[in-house]
């Protein structure tokens, strides 16, 4: 692996075990297990790379296909074309769609334009995608709970969109009108902020009284395990720093919940050069996360930086183990068979380590 070639699936274990033994005086890190990549996200990245190992570059991907900077530079710089629609596809050529889903609209018009499609989408987010479906066919007014513009609602809200209203805030859940208050369901985004998103459903239920639940949890599993983590650690930091995106949804969601658990502050980066020495200045605590769609290496880069400032202990607080993983799309799986290529998933699940003191 060279520095243009990064690995962007490398396990946090990877990176704890190989960071330099600076333990000494000073402060110390607090980092966050579970954090970083989750299976959808993993999953995702591996679907590009290994279609830029079957087919060559180009291959191209509609969106960004997980929301991250670095992941999409370095997909680039091996060959994958980052484009907005299938329309700036030439025909015929092959795309993969992001793991944030896309409506039925974008497969009929990568179908129109005779595309091969690979379909990246998270099989969480598929699960609301076919709620979404089912309570349509049943002839419910459904309220997706999400950020109007984010590419998952979208998505979401294509499978019916006769059927569904977005609702991003409990005060947005006022100007809601319905057919019938008691035909009334509500599914939400995956990413979002587990407290707020109650918060917008218990206004949802003081207006319809009759309000219909998922049949399961929207929220996915790593979004819930990642805000339990910051929860856990916030009461104890001066300053909590979060790895991920600007557009990260679940990664902005980790900033608010950070604040909101009692941290002394918080902020949000893509990468270690943007960190300031003066959010440190007499901090002696310093909690690390970073969002669903983080490569573990942008996590190492910011603990390198604030053990060469004055934080040289690093404490893993573990509050889950994660061993989910997701099978890759069926048409990839079968092409790598066809080449004699092994599909390794659903391997080894990718843990974050033993907790550990350096
Ligand atoms: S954050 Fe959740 S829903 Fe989104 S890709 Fe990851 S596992 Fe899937």
């Amino acid at each position: 692996m060279t520095d243009e070639t990064p690995d962007l699936r490398a396990s946090a274990a990877d990176t704890l075990s190989s960071l330099p033994d600076v333990s000494g005086e000073g402060g110390r890190i607090l980092l966050a297990a579970p954090r970083g990549y989750c299976a959808g996200v993993d999953r995702a990245v591996d679907v590009v790379e290994k279609a830029l190992d079957l087919y060559g570059a180009p291959v191209y991907v509609r969106k960004e296909i997980v929301h991250n900077k670095f992941v999409v530079e370095s997909l680039t710089k091996r060959g994958a074309i980052f484009v907005q629609e299938t329309d700036e596809v030439p025909e015929g050529a092959r795309i993969v769609f992001s793991a944030h889903g896309v409506s039925p609209q974008v497969h009929e018009a990568a179908k129109a334009r005779n595309l091969a499609t690979i379909d990246a989408t998270c099989p969480l987010v598929t699960k609301v995608h076919r709620e979404a479906v089912r309570f349509a066919k049943d002839d419910y007014d459904i309220i997706l709970v999400g950020h109007q513009g984010h590419e998952e609602v979208e998505g979401t809200y294509g499978e019916a969109p006769s059927h569904i209203q977005v609702v991003g805030t409990p005060d947005e859940v006022d100007s809601i009108e319905v057919r019938d208050p008691e035909r009334v369901v509500w599914i939400s985004q995956t990413t979002l902020s587990v407290d707020e998103t109650r918060e917008t459903v218990n206004r949802l239920r003081q207006r319809f009284p009759k309000l219909s639940d998922p049949p399961s949890d929207d929220i996915c599993y790593a979004t819930q395990n990642r805000q339990v983590a910051v929860k856990t650690i916030a009461p104890k930091v001066d300053v909590m720093v979060v790895v991920g995106s600007a557009n990260s949804s679940n990664s902005v969601r980790l900033v608010e919940v950070a604040l909101e658990a009692g941290a002394g502050g918080a902020h949000r980066v893509d990468k270690a050069e943007e960190l300031k020495p003066e959010w440190f200045e007499g901090a002696k605590t310093v909690g690390l996360t970073s969002g669903a769609s983080v490569p573990e290496i942008l996590v190492r880069e910011v603990v390198e930086w604030l053990q060469a400032r004055g934080f040289p202990t690093v404490e893993v607080v573990r509050t889950e183990n994660e061993t989910i993983t997701f099978a890759l799309p069926r048409n990839l799986r079968a092409e790598l068979a066809e080449k004699g290529l092994a599909d390794a998933r659903p391997h080894a699940p990718r843990k974050t380590g033993p907790n550990h003191t350096r």
